[in-house]
Order: C-alpha cells, then structure tokens, then sequence
C-alpha cells in the first residue's frame, strides 16, 4: 500500500437527468476505494467558474459553465452529487473507469464511452467528473467539501472562532 490518493468524482447533471446514478455508482465500485465523502450540491456560478478556471479561456468554457450548472435541465435535475474517494492509486484507477475526456473516444465499456455524448452545441456531456492529478484533487476536493463533511482527517486543518449566522434545524 504505497500511493493512497484522494480524488473528487461529480456525477454531472446529464448523468442525474439520465437517471444513471446507480449505474455510475455501481461502476466506480469496481476500483474497490473508499467513499470518504458525499452529497448533493446546486452548482452556483461562482463554484462552476472556479473548479473549471483552468479551462476559462477556451471557447467553449461558457457552455462548460451552464452544463455543470445543469442549466439546460433545470429543476429537479440541476445539480451535481459529489463524492471523494480514497484508496491506493485512485486517480489512475477511477479515470479509467471514466474513459477518455471525449466521449466518442471513450472506451465503450467506460462510464463515458457507454453513457456520453457530444451535443449540437459541441460540449461534451460525459455524464462524470474526475480529478486527473493529485494536486488537482486536492485543490477540487478543499473546494467542495469542507473538513467536517469528510469522514476521515486527509488535510491539514485549523480551528476558527465563526460569528456568522447559520442555519439550523427548527
Ligand atoms: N470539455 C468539452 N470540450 C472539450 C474539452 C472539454 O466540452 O473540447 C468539457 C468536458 O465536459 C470535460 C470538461 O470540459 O469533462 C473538463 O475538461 P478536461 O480537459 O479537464 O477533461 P476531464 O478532466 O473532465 O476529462
Ligand atoms: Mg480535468
């Protein structure tokens, strides 16, 4: 056991629309990881721009945006359900349970070659999101999840005295 990574996977609005949760879910458990964190999110633009900042200058990052916002679908399917998972050499495990970024160069048996497409517009609607390195996954995951939602302790943390007001259950 020498390489334990950490990586986000986001099923991405197309893949809740299509009602492959379970599928994708059911795929990914092959790599045999641990899910150390999950849960369902409403992609704000400011969380869209900032996890694909470093694709803001490609022509299609606008479209990129409204895509992981699942503007095109709207409710009850625009978000995302984000999970982090750990265990040994899972970046390279879960990206080739994925398949490759463009879906009609996915291996068939992916979760984007099987499930993917290209649309009209020229986004790649590839149903999930992968970290693709371990400082990327470490960027994504501190950007999602906050320490407590993680089950286990995979970051260095500090404590804060917080004023702000917050919701509780009534
Ligand atoms: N994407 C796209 N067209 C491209 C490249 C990327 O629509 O030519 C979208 C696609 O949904 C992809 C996301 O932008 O998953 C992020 O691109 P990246 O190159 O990081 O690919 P990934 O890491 O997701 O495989
Ligand atoms: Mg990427």
């Amino acid at each position: 056991m020498g390489n334990i990574q950490r990586l986000l996977i986001l099923i991405k609005p197309d893949g809740v629309k299509k009602s492959l949760t379970g599928n994708i879910l059911t795929k990914l458990s092959e790599a045999k990881l641990t899910i150390i964190g999950a849960k369902a999110v409403k992609v704000s633009r400011e969380l869209a721009s900032e996890h694909y900042k470093q694709l803001q200058d490609k022509p299609f990052f606008g479209e990129l945006i409204d895509y992981i916002q699942g503007k095109m679908y709207g409710a009850p399917y625009d978000r995302v359900f984000a999970f982090v998972y750990q265990g040994e050499d899972a970046i390279a495990r879960m990206r080739k349970i994925a398949g490759a970024t463009n879906p009609e160069e996915a291996d068939a048996v992916s979760i984007r070659g099987a499930y993917g497409r290209i649309t009209t517009k020229g986004v790649y609607e590839n149903v999930v999101h992968c970290s693709s390195d371990p400082i990327e996954a470490e960027r994504e995951i501190k950007l999602w999840f906050n320490p407590e939602e993680l089950t286990e302790n995979v970051y260095p943390v500090k404590t804060e005295k917080i004023t702000e007001e917050k919701k509780v259950w009534a």
